[in-house]
């Protein structure tokens, strides 16, 4: 058996390379690079894959959420209301274009905003919900964009973990993550699903007025008082306007191996399979499962042991790191969050696993729950 691997792009950089040669001999040749032709067109290609009318390209995920944020214009001190179960990096950023984080809790089976916990976080300083797409699945965007509605607020979607997604409104009317909220923003870091590009980020809106200052800020570095400058690497967009064609391809085949692991999971009471909502397609950016809090570390270490890697997202529930309780939050706040810090475990999750290498994970984590559960 191969070695098992957390993520990994070897056969889909094998089928690609023709084309990324080609890519990038092409920008190497053109010594257009200050016109940045490519960056243009890659902006288009995630306009069009979004099914979005304006898309912004940037230096990361972390800058695209800054550019979405800022195009805005909400004064100092507003409150954004955001997961307090996800990547950290997020409600930094809201911190650091100084905005107020107020955290909501997350739902137990889709780990995503609650909108009953994000409806009662609402003060009149409120002005935004910034709702996460996590591990691969969307947030419950109609019931969220009702409350922003109702209270008169901006939703800003995260579809970073899932790109391709697909999000079935009551009106059985299908649309892309990251094209329901007002504005959305992605990173394209390696990790994400895009792959194994470099540095990347971009961000988007319908409202044509919002896309214009997105373009001021990025062509002008700045923003009133705040200094903004962000590019996407041109060689980077050429990259990212091939693989962006084969998104689908790289989210089915994810979905295949999680059909796997499912299958797997099926019989036990003590590992629970990741949640599928009714309301949206799953690219299982990561295969999340959980178990009892007692277990789960234990359960970690002996994947390890078997050379199996695992990792925990996200390990702190976000209102109880220091920097952002001070006397606000303390234990108990945010059930769900909490107890999912304690009980998730993200298994290895890409489209060139085997199914020896599949058969062994899901027998090692079986196993140990069923002697220690
Ligand atoms: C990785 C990640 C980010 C940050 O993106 P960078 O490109 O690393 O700045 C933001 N949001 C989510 C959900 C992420 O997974």
């Amino acid at each position: 058996m191969e070695d098992i691997k957390m993520t990994s792009t070897k056969a889909l950089y094998a089928k690609l390379k023709p084309e990324l040669d080609a890519a990038f001999s092409a920008v190497m040749a053109s010594m257009g690079m200050e016109e940045r032709p490519q960056v243009q067109a890659f902006a288009e290609s995630i306009a069009t894959h979004l099914q979005v009318p304006h898309a912004t390209p940037c230096a990361n995920g972390t800058d695209a959420l800054q550019l979405a944020l800022l195009s805005l214009q909400l004064p100092a001190g507003t409150e954004v209301i955001l997961p307090a179960f996800g990547h950290e990096a997020i409600a930094a950023t809201v911190a650091g274009v100084g905005l107020q984080p107020v955290f909501a809790d997350v739902d137990m089976q889709t780990f995503t905003l609650d909108p009953a916990s994000v409806e009662r976080y609402i003060t009149p300083a409120t002005g935004a919900i910034l709702a996460v797409h996590q591990f691969g699945q969307c947030a419950p965007m109609q019931e969220l964009l009702a409350l922003a509605q109702k209270y008169k607020l901006w939703l800003v979607e995260d579809v970073t973990q899932a790109l391709g997604a697909i999000y079935v409104g009551e009106d059985e009317k299908e649309r892309k993550a990251g094209a329901i909220g007002h504005v959305g923003y992605t990173s394209f870091f390696p990790t994400k699903p895009l792959l194994d590009s470099g540095e990347g980020g971009a961000a988007f809106t319908r409202q044509s007025e919002l896309a214009e200052r997105m373009l001021q800020i990025t062509r002008n570095g700045m923003d009133g008082k705040y200094t903004f400058n962000s590019r996407l690497d041109t060689l980077q967009a050429a990259m990212l306007d091939v693989k962006i064609k084969y998104v689908e391809e790289y989210n089915e085949a994810r979905q295949e191996i999680a059909r796997f692991y499912d299958n797997a999971f099926a019989e036990s009471e003590l590992v629970q399979a990741p949640h599928r909502a009714t309301y949206s397609s799953q690219i299982y950016h990561q295969y999340t499962i959980k178990v009892a809090p007692e277990v789960r570390n234990g359960l970690q270490q002996h994947l390890s042991d078997n050379f199996i890697p695992s990792a925990i997202y996200y390990p702190h529930p976000l209102h109880l790191l220091e920097k952002y309780t001070s006397g606000k939050y303390k234990p108990g706040d945010f059930p769900v969050a909490e107890l999912l810090s304690q009980s998730v475990l993200s298994l290895p999750m890409h489209s060139e696993l085997k199914e020896d290498q599949l058969g062994y994970i899901c027998r090692h984590v079986l196993t140990y729950v069923k002697q220690r559960g």
